[in-house]
């Protein structure tokens, strides 16, 4: 069972909205491109856990506190009355382990291994376990899911290539027990206990004022037009889409972006590059928000 969905963090929503509205530096070109290419290996393992067909939960993207350290979970699954905790990489290219670092087999280059991170989501957990008192036993593995990647001097632990990933969930998959009471109750105290994203750190400095304006296509991110009173239209892709839509989605991206600005007419037409009319932009605020007045201002939240 799916116990949630997993949606795109807000960094990385506001990573693609920098990449498609203004200059990067490479250094965060590389990380806006890291986070789609995590985003993407995420998707694939949850491909692979969602076709086991054995009793199980499965949650995904859990942002957790254990009294002042927050931690997150990309994938705990829950099965019989065991945890596995999956940290998931889509790493591509040959590496290599030496000592405890994780090394860039061409150039001997240092990289974040997923271990560290692991190993400390997995002490978190634990004491979060006992805090709720239930006793469950816990496994965790880091998940390189990218088929183009290879691990030299791989220590026989805790570290699972694609291959031995699909066997791994094959064994789980022959579990004929059901998900314990203690597993449920679990699922239930972290999806009431998850906490916010806090996004802006994260990111690079940005201003309306310097991004490019326009509306973004769902498909390929590339400028949409306007193709007739009620219509967009993509020039990149050529997919064409109701104008009313492409208004709102840029709304919703606004929002990331600068949450701290108020929802106007005049400020959405603009960040719309005033493709549609101020007529429409007012209707889209209109049936997503509520309208406000103050003085002669009128602002929707
Ligand atoms: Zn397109």
């Amino acid at each position: 069972m799916n116990a949630n969905t997993r949606e795109r963090s807000t960094v990385s929503n506001i990573m693609r909205s920098l990449h498609n509205r203004s200059r990067l530096t490479l250094a965060d070109r590389y990380y806006h491109e890291a986070l789609e290419k995590g985003y993407r290996g995420e998707l694939q393992f949850d491909a692979l856990v969602e076709s086991l067909t054995c009793d199980h939960i499965y949650l995904k993207d859990l942002r957790l506190k254990y009294y002042r350290k927050t931690f997150q979970i990309d994938s705990l699954l829950l099965v019989g009355n065991k945890a596995y905790i999956y940290e998931v990489k889509n790493y591509e290219g040959e590496y290599e382990i030496k000592g405890d670092r994780l090394l860039l087999s061409s150039t001997k280059v240092e990289v974040p291994d997923p271990m560290v991170q692991l190993q400390r989501s997995m002490s978190l957990f634990r004491q979060l376990l006992h805090h709720f008192q239930l006793p469950i036993d816990v496994e965790g593995y880091v998940i390189f899911i990218n088929e183009k990647m290879a691990l030299h001097n791989m220590p026989k632990s805790q570290y699972l290539l694609k291959s031995m990933t699909v066997k791994q969930l094959g064994a789980i998959n022959k579990t004929t027990e059901k998900v314990s009471q203690k597993n449920k109750r679990l699922a239930k105290h972290l999806l009431a206990s998850l906490q916010e994203e806090k996004p802006y750190d994260d990111l690079p400095d940005y201003s309306f004022e310097t991004m490019k304006k326009g509306m973004l296509c769902k498909h390929c991110f590339g400028h949409l037009e306007r193709l007739s009173m009620r219509r967009s239209f993509c020039q990149r892709c050529r997919q064409t889409e109701d104008l009313s839509e492409s208004i709102y989605r840029s709304i919703v991206e606004f929002r990331d972006l600068f949450p701290e600005k108020k929802l106007t007419t005049k400020i959405i037409h603009e960040w719309c590059g005033s493709i549609p009319s101020t007529y429409m932009v007012t209707q889209v605020l209109k049936k997503h928000y509520n309208r406000h007045k103050r003085h002669r201002w009128t602002y929707f939240e």
